[in-house]
């Protein structure tokens, strides 16, 4: 059997210290997963069962890249994420096996048209062209839990062109990375090569062509990502 056209190139991110890269299956995201950014985004952070998003497994950006501003939008905002990588799925996973999966976690930065977002979410239409567009899921080296665990706290931080804009800490997230994927589990087979995007803490701002943004977390190094012209 072959394709009637070329199938498109496997998707995938790279590994800290190696040549080899992760191939990316799906890109699972989280919503207000930090009370003080529920906040600020106008929504009660109580404790709501975690909703989630997706974005294509070829939006991945690599550390170090120009991304170029989008179009249709005026308000393309940065949000850095903890990223974790499962090396195994399957569905209804217990919150006390889920870490069993994880492959490894990376620094992250979940770009968003928020304009689109926000009109989409106040229409009761989809997220996806506010959140899912090309190149909007930056996703630094992987770094396998055999080298770094399971961090479920420590700071995470942003700058835009050395200013500060996110300050927070891991043990901040209203759900663990265990409850995600149990979470998860229930609503979709979750297989290897899934990539978890695990919320952004308060802060979130706009960028604008020429800046430079900066997502560290303690243990997993940063990523460095330039906001090209327009598209
Ligand atoms: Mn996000």
């Amino acid at each position: 059997m072959g394709y009637v056209i070329d199938p498109a190139p496997q998707a995938s991110v790279a590994v800290a210290g190696s040549e080899d890269r992760f191939p990316v299956r799906r890109i699972y995201c989280v919503g207000r997963n930090y009370a003080a950014h529920a906040r600020e985004m106008g929504k009660d952070p109580d404790r709501e069962p975690p909703f989630f998003f997706a974005k294509p497994a070829n939006a991945v950006v690599d550390d170090n890249e120009t991304v170029a501003y989008p179009p249709q939008t005026e308000n393309f905002h940065y949000e850095a994420e903890l990223i974790v990588a499962l090396a195994s799925g399957g569905v209804n996973i217990p919150e006390d096996e889920a870490e069993s999966h994880i492959w490894g976690y990376a620094v992250g930065n979940d770009l968003t048209r928020r304009d689109i977002q926000l009109k989409a979410r106040d229409q009761g239409r989809p997220w996806d062209m506010g959140k899912g567009f090309d190149r909007s899921a930056v996703i630094g080296p992987l770094h396998p839990v055999s080298e770094v665990g399971h961090p479920s706290k420590g700071s995470i931080k942003l700058t835009v062109n050395g200013e500060v804009k996110q300050d927070a800490d891991l043990e901040e997230l209203i759900w663990s990375v265990p409850e995600i994927i149990s979470y998860l589990s229930g609503l979709v087979e979750l297989k290897a090569g899934d990539v978890i995007m695990t919320g952004t803490p308060a802060g979130v701002g706009a960028m604008v062509p020429g800046d430079v943004c900066v997502v560290s977390i303690d243990g997993l190094g940063q990523i460095t990502t330039t906001i090209g012209p327009k598209a």
